[in-house]
């Protein structure tokens, strides 16, 4: 652990702010983990759980609803789905895109996702269903192109969000962004309308800086761009780093379609339901920050 001591110190009293300001109501500090709700199985589709939790509390988690294992091209930290396959307690069914995992009595499964970033405007696309990696700052058509001709599935992640480039790490689109971004639903198969990463974390407060780091609008905005449209929504936690964060949200999926194909099929046909829950700010903090401390 590379411990730099005035970032810590820095971080702890973030995460200490963050926490007592949840105490005060205006946010949840409860963050509950799903498998099954309604009798059908919850799956959270894109998450970046962190590799450096210990094999037992991955498979812990894995073995519980379906977990999409989203890589980002050129970041170690996060598991890897190929990594996952070596253990003994998963099995493949499709080989590099879907397996059990069988441990302490649990059955989940988990599915091989990627997050490809486009290039102006720099949307995020899931791919699901594609054995092969798909390059970052393609021009998005091409991106979706390329997931399609792999016989997999495009969700447009999070639409109105965007990295920054700068410290605050997130913005929202710009007008020209926006148009393109529109452009695009003429393509993708699905649209994630809910982020459990869109949170507020101070008060709401839409002024200044705080109006930069309160995200919740971005849901509320994607929630409105589906409507009326051919499109029900996806939700995801897009977990970041920390392992309790998966399965915080997600879709659930009818019990006979539990498998690749047939997950894919919820995806494009709108068979599903949305679960949007909640991602506490002290996780978001150790979620984002977290790893520059050996999390
Ligand atoms: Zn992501």
């Amino acid at each position: 652990m590379n411990l730099d001591r005035r970032n810590f110190f820095k971080f702890a009293a973030a995460i200490g702010a963050s926490t007592l300001l949840a105490k005060e109501g205006l946010d949840s500090i409860e963050m509950k983990q799903y498998a099954v709700i309604d009798g059908s199985l919850l799956a959270d589709l894109h998450t970046h759980p962190s590799r450096n939790a210990s094999i037992e509390d991955q498979l812990d988690t894995f073995s519980k609803g379906i977990n999409g294992i989203t890589s980002l091209l050129g970041i170690e930290r996060y598991v890897k789905y190929e990594d996952l396959v070596l253990l003994k307690e998963v099995e493949e069914i499709d080989k590099g895109l879907f397996a059990r995992v069988v441990y302490k009595g649990g059955l989940g499964y988990i599915i091989n996702t990627q997050e490809v970033e486009a290039l102006k405007p720099s949307l995020h696309i899931l791919a699901l269903g594609c054995r092969k990696r798909i390059y970052d700052h393609q021009d998005p058509r091409d991106i979706v192109e390329d997931i399609h001709l792999q016989n997999g599935v495009a969700i447009l992640n999070h639409p109105f969000v965007v990295p920054s480039g700068d410290k605050f790490r997130y913005r929202l689109l710009n007008r020209y962004e926006e148009s393109k971004m529109r452009e695009l639903l003429d393509m993708v198969n699905q649209v994630e309308i809910y982020n459990g990463q869109c949170i507020d974390i101070f008060f709401g407060i839409q002024q200044g800086v705080l109006g930069r780091i309160n995200m919740q609008k971005a849901n509320k905005k994607a929630q409105k761009l589906v409507e009326g449209t051919r499109f029900k929504g996806s939700a995801a936690s897009d977990t970041h780093g920390e392992l309790a964060q998966v399965r915080t949200s997600g879709i659930l999926i009818p019990n006979n379609y539990v498998s690749l194909e047939g997950i894919k099929d919820c995806i494009i046909n709108n068979r599903f339901e949305r679960y949007e829950g909640k991602i506490s700010v002290p996780s978001f903090f150790l979620g984002h920050f977290g790893y520059k401390f050996g999390r």
